[in-house]
């Protein structure tokens, strides 16, 4: 039988520490006892662990575990996804979706046409999409949690200095696809597997500056076909034909 695996808040050496929502699963849900096995995700290794201690009363619950021995895991795909903030409830299924298919991180970012009621509430939604991306990484069997970044201006981080191969979805571009772009960016890094940022639009798409402003700071833009796909459809269409592609 396949072991649950737990991503640990708190480890050291020898051991890791569950603690809040998923100490309480753990201890109240699923009865955890001293003994039990698990697999625990500490600092980005895998452990074969087994609980030592659950502590618990109404408010606080902390489950503490042996590290046993280190098992082999799978790095995540290093592509950052740079999406635009647009209707939440489409960003937080695209975030899960990335997190499973291997994403190393997100960072959202307000752009042109992003509306500005949901530009002004990301901040404070950052939190849940670290939630909902822990959650998918633990669902998934990952070694890690992608990094969920405070949303920032779109121009801002197109600007940003970068040591990233960057890719702009664009539903106009005819000559260029993502499969092309990606077999170049592997040619041309060697022997090494090139980090990627891929950039996805929202669903009022680019606007014409923004399209300037990536193609004048070095993003190559990118098809996924001739179909236009909505904002989270390319994102993860995107990230499956990379993963297939650099897997
Ligand atoms: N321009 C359209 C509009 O007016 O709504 C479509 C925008 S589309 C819903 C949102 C984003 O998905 C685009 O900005 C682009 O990043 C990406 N996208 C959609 N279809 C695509 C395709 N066939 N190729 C590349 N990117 C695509």
């Amino acid at each position: 039988m396949t072991r649950r695996r737990w991503i640990a808040e708190h480890w050291d050496e020898a051991t890791a520490t569950l603690t809040g929502a998923q100490a309480e699963h753990l201890a109240r849900v699923l009865r955890a006892e001293v003994g039990m096995e698990a697999d625990v995700v500490a600092g980005g290794h895998v452990f074969h662990a087994r609980v030592a201690a659950v502590a618990g009363d109404a408010q606080v619950s902390e489950v503490r575990f042996n590290l046993l021995s280190e098992l082999e895991a799978e790095p995540a795909l290093a592509i950052t996804l740079v999406m635009s903030i647009y209707k939440f409830d489409r960003m937080e299924w695209a975030i899960e979706k990335a997190t499973e298919l291997g994403v190393a991180g997100v960072v959202p970012v307000v752009a042109r046409r992003s509306e500005k009621h949901l530009a002004q509430a990301a901040l404070k939604r950052a939190e849940r999409w670290r939630r909902i991306a822990h959650e998918a990484a633990q669902q998934s069997r990952r070694a890690d949690v992608p990094l969920i970044h405070d949303p920032v201006l779109l121009q801002s981080f197109v600007k940003a200095a970068s040591v990233a191969t960057r890719m702009v979805l664009a539903e106009q571009e005819r000559s260029t696809t993502l499969r092309s772009a990606l077999e170049e960016a592997v040619a041309a890094a060697g022997t090494e597997m090139p980090a990627l940022e891929i950039a996805v639009g929202p669903e009022g798409g680019w606007a014409t500056e923004e399209e300037a402003l990536f193609d004048a700071n070095g993003w190559r833009a990118v098809s996924l076909g001739p179909r236009i796909l909505r904002a989270e459809t390319a994102a993860i269409a995107a990230l499956s034909v990379a993963a297939s592609f650099l897997e």
